[in-house]
């Protein structure tokens, strides 16, 4: 083989129980079981394509700086991550759930300043600027649900699917910040250099993407 192979970055969790049907569809699968292996890269079926299964926050920096050519994460993180200079070219239409703005149910409205406790700082920071309020944004690494009920904060930003998680914490859904849903990225250079490859590779992830919608 001439070239280096292609680096497809996928993200662990929901995500990629999702995209390895897609993938395998598209004629890409894994010779190994993940969930079996501490492996962090993967021989497919093409030997000239890899996998590399990472954080979801950490595919959008490898396709950025080229360590993937291509990679698979949540709108959401992508949305957080600012992903400049990345292609964003095909929506898988996996993992669709909301990001979205809760507060305790019958919350007061808040005077002056906003508390917003969130894993998305500059998501929330960027809406509430563009709503015209002033937010404290304090970032967290997990259960946002607890900031309210605790008097850490007035108001959350997270993702929401059922709503159940919220509702059994006695926060409801306030506002819509976006639709999410699992995208495919691509860096920039790669998408001039390995065109040809990488567009094969989108074209039949888009057909298998299509025949499950039509399932
Ligand atoms: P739910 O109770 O169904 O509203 O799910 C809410 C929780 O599940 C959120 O706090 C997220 O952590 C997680 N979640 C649901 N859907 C997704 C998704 N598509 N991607 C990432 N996390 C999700």
């Amino acid at each position: 083989m001439s070239q280096k192979p292609l680096t497809i970055a996928l993200s662990k969790g929901r995500i990629l129980k999702e995209t390895l049907p897609l993938l395998k569809q598209a004629g890409i699968e894994l010779l190994e079981d993940p969930d079996a292996s501490r492996k962090l890269i993967f021989d497919t079926t093409r030997d000239d394509v890899k996998i590399i299964i990472i954080r979801a926050t950490d595919v959008p920096p490898y396709v950025q700086h080229g360590a993937a050519d291509i990679g698979v994460a949540g709108k959401d993180v992508l949305m957080e991550h600012g992903a400049d200079g990345v292609f964003e070219p095909l929506d898988l239409d996996i993992a669709r759930c909301k990001l979205m703005v809760a507060a305790l149910n019958d919350a007061p409205e808040v005077g002056s300043r906003l508390r917003v406790a969130t894993k998305f700082v500059n998501v929330a920071k960027a809406y509430f600027a563009q709503q015209g309020k002033q937010a404290e944004v304090i970032k967290l690494y997990g259960a946002m649900e607890l900031a309210p009920l605790v008097g850490l904060a007035d108001r959350i930003v997270d993702i929401v699917d059922t709503g159940n998680t919220l509702r059994a914490n006695g926060l409801e859904p306030t506002e819509l910040i976006a639709h999410i849903s699992t995208r495919v990225i691509v860096n920039r250079a790669s998408m001039k250099t390995r065109h040809g490859d990488i567009q094969a590779i989108l074209d039949k992830l888009a057909e298998a993407v299509e025949s499950r919608k039509a399932q």
